[in-house]
């Protein structure tokens, strides 16, 4: 067999990430998805451009909730998907997804899916699972190039056992590390909105992503993009040091990459071969 006909590099893409908007790239050169919207369709397509990844295809968009922060550009991203591929992209989200969005933030191309009913998409493997958060019927995603699982998962209120069953699949996760507990209630926020980002249907504080590191951490694991840091909330400095501390703790530091997401530009793609077919 020829290698190089055969030869593929997964490539994950955080592009945007936090309260302000979310979108992360996943492909590895022949196919690709989008997971979320929620940054401008012209910030999704120029932050792709400036990571290397101005022709990589998109195939589908794959929603996890309807907050704004995922599907703002949702409406647009469809229609310029469509010009650009010269058909139409399908946005992959739940029936719950889809009769909690506002029209401005619809796509015409909607394709319906239930969590824990994996899809296929050419060659890859789509696999939505439920998250608690205060949305209608909420989802992480697993997509699955070759051998490799990536995982974003964001926007959830509590570590469960079955977010950590998906992790432990994971070679790249993009993994909310949203809050600093004494930050969050030491900070400006509302008492009500306090009290939503704390609860099981909200955020995940860096303990809670630590817990969840601790139940979910295989071999499998090289890289960890924290994710969905708030700005009043959180540092980057914190969220690193909790995630070192954790993976120190498991004997797992010199296995796993450690990257911060960034609200307002794009990280350098990680990039991992892909062994099997
Ligand atoms: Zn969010
Ligand atoms: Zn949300």
């Amino acid at each position: 067999m020829n290698r190089s006909l055969f030869h593929r590099d997964l490539t994950v893409a955080t592009l945007a990430s936090g309260s302000g908007g979310n979108c992360t790239y996943i492909g590895d050169g022949h196919a690709g998805v989008l997971i979320d919207c929620g940054v401008s369709t012209k910030q999704i397509l120029r932050r792709m451009d400036e990571v290397g990844l101005a022709s990589a295809p998109i195939d589908a968009v794959l929603i996890t909730h309807e907050h704004s922060d995922h599907v703002g550009a949702a409406r647009v991203l469809c229609d310029k998907l469509h010009k650009r591929a010269g058909r139409s992209v399908p946005f992959f989200m739940t029936a719950g997804t889809r009769q909690g969005l506002r029209p401005a933030c619809t796509p015409d191309a909607i394709e319906e899916i239930t969590p824990g009913e994996p899809i296929r998409l050419r060659h890859l493997e789509l696999d939505p699972f439920s998250v608690p958060h205060d949305t209608h019927d909420p989802v992480g995603w697993r997509v699955r190039v070759g051998d490799l699982w990536v995982g974003v998962v964001t926007d959830l209120g509590r570590p469960t056992a079955l977010v950590a069953e998906k992790l432990r699949s994971l070679t790249v996760a993009v993994l909310e590390f949203n809050h600093d507990p004494d930050l969050l209630m030491e900070g400006p926020y509302p008492w009500a909105l306090k009290q939503r980002i704390r609860s099981s249907h909200g955020h995940l504080s860096n303990d809670q992503a630590c817990d969840l590191l601790r139940d979910g951490l295989s071999p499998a694991l090289r890289h960890i993009s924290l994710a969905h840091l708030s700005k009043e909330n959180n540092r980057p400095e914190k969220a690193l040091a909790a995630a070192s501390k954790v993976l120190a703790e498991l004997g797992a530091l010199g296995q796993v990459k450690l990257q911060v997401a960034l609200q307002d530009e794009p990280l350098a793609p990680i990039v991992v071969p892909v062994n099997a077919w």
